[in-house]
């Protein structure tokens, strides 16, 4: 029998802004931390307009939100809203986690530890030699780029298919030390860059539900990834995607985005509740449960 959950006026709030909200899979993840932990706060979705943002969050410091969750299209208009924000998310040029400090809002960005988490577990090892060919160059690549560039990675290499928007990211890093490592390509010198490729990272769309028969890579492309190379992809549906399939099928090692899910997840929420551990197992059960894939 499932304990019954009171909401009092006690209660405090947490949650995610976005626009559309309705998809999102942090409320199923974080109110099933919550109540693992048996603590008294709620996680909520909040709807909120562009034209809205600033109102919500005057609305927010009003009621006491204790933090909440950003997602598209926030990240980045959030950022003047706020009167702090860490040297992580100031490189990436968003925010995905907001808490209120001292009576402020302080933002953050838990991508790049979600993303790096499962390299710095599971397959750890001396990133200094190693090389990087990250695909696409939308706001997942520049936590990656970050990511790749906090583990050491000898060369970060991201590729794009529009010159100007590739340009723009490259130019991006200018005054940050991550340039020194970083090259822009565009898409057709991918063949010259995967035989080099230690990691290889699809942070665009392609191959997500429901075209699931999409991969950013050819098979005769992917043949030519070294063995034992990573194969990250931020797609977690479906699960294995046909790009992760197809690199398995070459002696690679395979991570889909499940993981970087839930452990930016767990980066905010130890935020939120000032904690330094929570049920990290029960948050991606409770993921895997609602995406159908347990
Ligand atoms: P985004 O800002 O829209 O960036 C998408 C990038 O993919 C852009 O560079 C875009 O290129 C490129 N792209 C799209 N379609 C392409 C195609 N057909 N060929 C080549 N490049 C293409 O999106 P995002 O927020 O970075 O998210 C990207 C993916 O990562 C999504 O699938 C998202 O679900 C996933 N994600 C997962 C996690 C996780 O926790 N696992 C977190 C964040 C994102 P242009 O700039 O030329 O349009």
């Amino acid at each position: 029998m499932t304990k019954e959950r009171l909401i009092t006026g006690k209660t405090k709030l947490l949650g995610v802004i976005g626009h559309p909200v309705e998809h999102s899979l942090s409320p199923a993840m974080h109110n099933a931390a919550i109540a693992n932990l048996g603590l008294d706060y709620v996680y909520l979705p909040f709807p909120i307009a562009p034209k809205n943002l600033e109102i919500a969050i005057a609305g927010f410091a009003a009621i006491d939100v204790v933090g909440f969750s950003v997602t598209i299209p926030h990240k980045q208009a959030i950022m003047p809203l706020l009167s702090e924000i860490t040297p992580l998310a100031q490189a990436i040029g968003a925010v995905n986690t907001v808490s209120r400090q001292n009576n402020q809002w302080v933002g953050t960005n838990t991508d790049i530890e979600g993303f790096i988490a499962p390299l710095l577990t599971t397959y750890k090892q001396d990133w200094s030699q190693k090389v990087a060919v990250i695909l696409g160059n939308g706001g997942a690549a520049r936590a990656v780029v970050a990511g790749c560039h906090q583990l050491g990675f000898a060369k970060i290499h991201v590729v794009g298919r529009n010159m100007q928007r590739l340009q723009e990211f490259g130019n991006s890093w200018s005054n940050s030390p991550i340039s020194k490592n970083l090259q822009i390509h565009q898409w057709e010198e991918l063949p010259k860059l995967i035989p080099q490729a230690n990691l290889l990272v699809n942070t665009t769309p392609i191959g997500m539900y429901p075209k699931v028969n999409e991969s950013p890579l050819s098979g005769e492309e992917i043949a030519n990834l070294p063995k034992g190379a990573i194969a990250y992809d931020l797609i977690y549906i479906p699960k294995p995607t046909q790009f992760l399939e197809q690199a398995e099928k070459q002696g690679a090692i395979a991570i889909d985005g499940l993981e970087m899910l839930v452990q930016q997840g767990v980066a905010a929420l130890k935020i939120w509740l000032q904690q330094e551990t929570v049920p990290v197992e029960v948050m991606r059960q409770a993921l895997q449960k609602h995406l159908g894939l347990s």
